[in-house]
């Protein structure tokens, strides 16, 4: 941290911080009950708030080379110690959001020791909800994708692929690894940009991630819903997706006793923990993700290249503190 406002307490310049892609006041009564990811007071469009997102409340920054954090006694979290921190830099910036969100999407899908686990999705969210997986016990860790370089990004550190481009169903690819077709646990780390199975996968079909982890999920089990749904697409595929609106299949959800946990993933519920997990060596969520770490003016560059399907996080690194850690 670089300067501090007259109100800021606790946190010291000099202080290295993570910040989480939520902002938060700490006040209203969302925050109050940890759900930091719709709090009330800053935005004045909607619950929840983020850096520099289209419709998040305006707040500036997030991926420049400074950001002013409000309530910042509130949001950020200090790492304990600078040189120890410094030491596992890149994998402490995924705890801005990509971890705890793949984190939460696992949590709120019940995985725990023993569990299946069905990741819909190998980007960094994805692949990330596969590593948190296996730090929470999961015995099995599938993901699922259609670009064959993320599926081997998920296959380094230990879990078993399904192609959806593949004739085979996901039920079908799931059966032939764990001998049944279906798993215990499933998490939605594509969101509304998905595209169909099979000789369909070129298609845009929004629901379709939805609707397969329904069919895959076992009765009384869990989805996360941590990819993203928006409620307004202006370029969706039909009247209906441009405003949110999917044909879910939710007759088989309720036949199921499915329980669904949407929306953004409340960072701060989760960012000590998985601060000291790194810390103590317990999760390398860089490697899991691939990080690549750039220069702000490298940006474009790693946008179109994650257009493209690259196996990597890009990192932002405007003043070249992560790399000279390394
Ligand atoms: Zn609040």
């Amino acid at each position: 941290m670089i300067e501090a406002g007259r109100d800021v307490e606790f946190i010291k310049v000099g202080d290295l911080v993570s910040v989480p892609f939520n902002i938060a006041c700490g006040r209203c009564r969302n925050c109050k009950e940890r759900a930091t990811g719709v709090c009330l007071s800053v935005n004045p469009a909607r619950p929840g708030a983020a850096y520099g997102y289209v419709d998040m409340g305006g707040w500036v920054g997030g991926q420049a080379e400074y950001v002013m954090v409000p309530y910042a006694d509130f949001n950020l979290l200090k790492f304990p110690d600078k040189a120890q921190a410094m030491e596992k830099i890149r994998d402490l910036t995924c705890l801005s959001d990509i971890l705890p969100t793949g984190y939460h999407g696992a949590v709120s899908a019940g995985v725990g020791t023993g569990s299946i686990v069905y990741v819909a999705g190998a980007g960094p969210v994805g692949l990330a909800c596969a590593a948190a997986s296996h730090l929470l016990g999961a015995a099995c860790v599938i993901v699922g994708d259609l670009i064959p370089e993320r599926l081997a990004q998920a296959r380094s550190f230990g879990c078993e692929t399904v192609d959806v481009s593949k004739s085979a169903t996901i039920a079908e690819q799931i059966d032939a690894i764990v001998g049944a077709p279906e798993v215990d646990c499933a998490v939605d780390c594509v969101g509304f940009e998905a595209r169909g199975h099979g000789k369909d996968a070129v298609k845009e079909a929004p629901a379709t991630v939805l609707n397969s982890l329904m069919e895959i999920t076992r009765a009384a089990g869990a989805l996360g819903i941590p990819g993203l749904y928006v409620t307004g697409d202006p370029g969706g595929i039909d009247d209906n997706a441009k405003v949110g609106r999917l044909s879910i299949r939710i007759g088989l959800g309720w036949a199921k006793s499915h329980v669904f946990t949407t929306g953004q993933c409340p960072v701060m519920k989760y960012n000590r923990q998985l601060m000291q997990a790194i810390l103590f060596g317990k999760i390398n969520i860089a490697k899991a993700v691939n990080v690549e770490v750039i220069t702000l003016d490298d940006a474009p560059r790693g946008y179109r290249d994650f257009d493209k399907g690259a196996a990597k996080k890009f990192v932002l690194d405007p003043h070249g503190f992560v790399r000279k850690a390394a």
